[in-house]
């Protein structure tokens, strides 16, 4: 046995996605980090150990543009491209490749942290340490900090340095949530274990071992849908142990969601209700899935009203967007569904006062134990938004490091410093956007070779009945004379247009009529039906322009898909919920367009908007487009000064098309490798001596976003990009363009 003493300036003890990223956002602004993980893996529940796919704030694509960026979105692009079929152990790798891609970071796996050094009062508690056991290798680590991340997702680490915690339900009154119990009580999300299934080509034989439930004693074929091939997520209901203490009756909980797994898979294969003789088990995991135990107290506790409202919190640094997502106490023996959703109008920020502890004063934590009470935790806890919340308090972690201070002082003092680091970094901080004073670019003036400013998309082989309403967000920069539909229709009719504004920035729904048109049409194939729909608003945003069901109407659809705009398709006959991100959706026509034409001409892809500050769609694109590129000529982007600049480090961020749902754990599948809109190669050229000098560039670039360190740095007044190849977009599409001296 050995005993050790591990020194870092962070550690973080948990490694599932909100510890991981936690862990790569710390370490990557130069802080040495410990990451203490008690498995022999990494990912949490989203690892192989236990297997449930990482969903965010796309919520399976009910919101647009909502994909995360940063860390999350890094992880998204890689499992994309390495991993286009969902593997779960190849999500492993690039997980942990991850981490070891940063020297900064030592990792521990296989060990336990369960002892934690503490002092000071019950209101200002300071961890000194916490130590942990390294099964398999008997060490015994003491891992001393300045701070700590406690993102266990139980929160031990908090717990025994005394941070105040709740579990189970508030009571209704405490914030006045429609979703809470009218008293308060212990109840939380059970936990699940998940099982894969295949076909194994020739009849397998299935004796089911003796503590397999019999489920048709159960309620359970009654409730709950049981089918032959199901696989993995299909079977997130197996939930047990919502009316229990999910740790400490871990190992009960365990025990009765194996028999539900055995008992279920005897159904299956042998009550021949079933085509399953050639069915086989291929894995049950052995670990229960824990959906929630501890949430700490932190200087703000969100809740359901935050999540509703989409509030703007000024210290919002990360963000989220699946439903409000809960389960019944009884998990698969409830005679209710296995969840109820409530969505948000879009998606909505996530304050830096709920990622540390209200009483000690040196831990952070991320994850599904953040300050938020039990409705408000229904959402933040799905596994993107979790990594999303890891980058923000990992970031606030190393700030804290760098300045000296505690959280509550990095909130009251630095919050701009925090915002910009994580923007730097190319985490979303919604809202807000690039202020970074050392960023050459934002000084320059941009010029391009082209600029897409024609919204006018041509019509390919595909119709679109007008059977229920469509709808379309255009950017609206500087606004919108009319539009106009390339339409076939059987008879004489009219069709009617309407031009909507979104409400906010962050949303994608109609929110107040601006103009309708309506417009009598003949009988006749391929005529563009114009709608005069009006209008300037006093700021750049996106219109959301409503074409009304018609079923003796056909409308041409658009050769291919274009950056910046969205088709929607309004569901409400089939739609039980009344939300309307779930009424106008956008599923069945993804990466869909309608021909259309707009009027006039927009800025809305022009040069500036490279500099804009803003690095993801919010009440328009924010992003630079070229013309289409033709043979023969490159398309560039121009950066220049008035006086001469030195440059050392350039940051390009390439469209990877947030709209674009890349969780492929499970049943999802996107069919590119590579995000096609991310620029493929390209030079980066100074100006020198009156010439054009490439000082650096990107070959088979597949990333959104590259920091390029010049070997030695450039003395210039001018700076360009010239796109070569894309990985399959028409246009050269560049999100943002940062120059730095160092
Ligand atoms: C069955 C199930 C279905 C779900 N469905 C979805 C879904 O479809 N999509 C989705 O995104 N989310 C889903 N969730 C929610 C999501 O999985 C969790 O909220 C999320 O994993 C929380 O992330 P985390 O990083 O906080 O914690 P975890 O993923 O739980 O990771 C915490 C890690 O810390 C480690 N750890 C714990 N204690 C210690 C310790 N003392 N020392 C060292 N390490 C420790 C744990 O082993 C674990 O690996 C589901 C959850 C379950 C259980």
């Amino acid at each position: 046995m050995r005993e050790e003493t591990v020194k870092s300036d962070i550690t973080v003890v948990g490694g599932g996605l909100a510890g991981v990223c936690a862990a790569i956002a710390a370490a990557r602004l130069g802080q040495t980090v410990s990451l203490v993980q008690n498995r022999p893996v990494l990912g949490g529940n989203s690892s192989s150990e236990v297997r449930v796919w990482v969903c965010g704030a796309t919520g399976h694509g009910v919101n647009r543009y909502a994909r995360e960026t940063g860390i999350m979105g890094e992880l998204f692009v890689e499992n994309q491209y390495r991993n286009k079929e969902g593997n779960p152990y190849l999500w492993d790798l690039v997980v942990l490749e991850k981490v070891r891609a940063e020297s900064n970071i030592r990792l521990f796996l296989n060990t336990d942290v369960h002892e934690v050094e503490a002092y000071g009062d019950k209101e200002n508690r300071v961890i000194r340490s916490a130590t942990g056991w390294m099964m398999g290798s008997e060490r015994r680590i003491v891992f001393e900090s300045e701070y700590f991340l406690d993102c266990t997702g139980d929160g031990l680490l908090g717990f025994l340095a005394g941070a105040e915690f709740r579990i189970g339900r508030e009571a209704r009154s405490e914030f006045n949530e429609e979703w809470a119990p009218e008293i308060a009580d212990d109840i939380t999300l059970g936990s699940t274990i998940l099982f894969y299934t295949k076909d194994a080509g020739k009849p397998v034989k299935y004796i089911a071992p003796s503590f397999a439930k019999d489920i048709t004693k159960t309620t359970l074929p009654m409730k709950r849908v049981i089918r032959s091939g199901d696989s993995g997520c299909d079977y997130w209901w197996i939930e047990f142990g919502g009316e229990l203490d999910t740790v400490t009756e871990n190992e009960a909980i365990r025990d009765e969601l194996w028999s539900v797994i055995y008992g279920i898979w005897d159904y299956i294969k042998n009550s021949g209700k079933f085509d399953a003789d050639h069915m086989t088990l291929e894995w049950v995991g052995a670990l229960p899935g824990k959906r929630e135990y501890r949430r700490f107290v932190g200087d703000y506790i969100l809740n359901q009203n935050d999540i509703i409202a989409q509030t703007r919190f000024e210290d919002g640094v990360a963000f989220g967007g699946w439903s409000i997502d809960l389960h019944p106490p009884q998990g698969m023996y409830s005679l209710e569904g296995g969840s109820k959703h409530m969505h948000p109008d879009g998606i909505y920020t996530i304050p830096f006062r709920s990622l540390y502890s209200r009483n000690v004063s040196n831990l952070l934590f991320a994850g599904r134990n953040i300050s938020a009470s039990h409705v408000a935790f229904g959402t933040t806890r799905v596994m993107a938004t979790c990594a999303a919340i890891g980058e923000a308090a990992g970031t606030g972690a190393a700030l804290c490091v760098q300045k000296g201070v505690t959280p509550r002082t990095l909130y009251r003092e630095h919050l701009q410093d925090l915002r910009q680091t994580l923007l730097k970094s190319d985490a979303s901080v919604i809202g807000y956007s690039n202020e970074d004073h050392e960023d050459l670019a934002r000084k320059a003036r941009v010029t391009a070779s082209s600029e897409w400013k024609q919204l006018a998309l041509e019509a390919g082989k595909d119709t679109y009945l007008l059977d229920k309403d469509i709808a379309l967000i255009v950017p609206l920069e500087p606004g919108m004379d009319a539009i106009s539909f390339l339409v076939n229709s059987g008879e004489k009719t009219e069709l009617t247009a309407e031009l909507w504004n979104t409400g906010r920035e962050e949303r994608y729904i109609p929110s107040r009529q601006i103009a309708v048109a309506s417009v009598k049409i003949e009988a006749g194939e391929g005529q563009w039906i114009r709608f005069p729909l009006t209008w300037y608003p006093d700021r750049p945003q996106n219109g959301f322009v409503i074409l009304r069901e018609n079923p003796l109407v056909s409308v041409q659809m658009a050769a291919r898909p274009q950056t910046g705009m969205i088709m929607l398709e309004n569901r409400s006959k089939e739609e039980k919920k009344p939300d309307a991100v779930k009424v106008w959706a956008q599923q069945r026509v993804f990466r869909k367009l309608p021909a259309i034409r707009v009027e006039p001409e927009t800025t809305a892809f022009s040069p500036e908007k490279a500099i804009d500050g803003v690095t993801r769609p919010y009440g328009g694109p924010h992003m630079w487009l070229s013309e289409p590129i033709m043979e023969g000529r490159e398309e560039w982007l121009q950066l220049t000064w008035p006086v001469q600049i030195v440059a050392g480090e350039i940051h390009v961020t390439f469209n990877d098309d947030v709209n674009v749902d890349l969780i492929n754990l499970h049943h999802h599948e996107t069919p590119f490798q590579v995000m096609p809109e991310l620029v493929k190669d390209y030079r980066i050229e100074a100006l020198a001596g009156g010439e054009w000098i490439e000082i650096t560039r990107g070959q088979s670039n597949r990333v959104r976003k590259v920091v390029h360190t010049l070997d030695q740095t450039i003395v210039t007044n001018q700076i360009r990009i010239v796109v070569e190849s894309t990985n399959g977009s028409p246009h050269a599409e560049i999100i943002e363009l940062r120059v730095y001296e160092y």
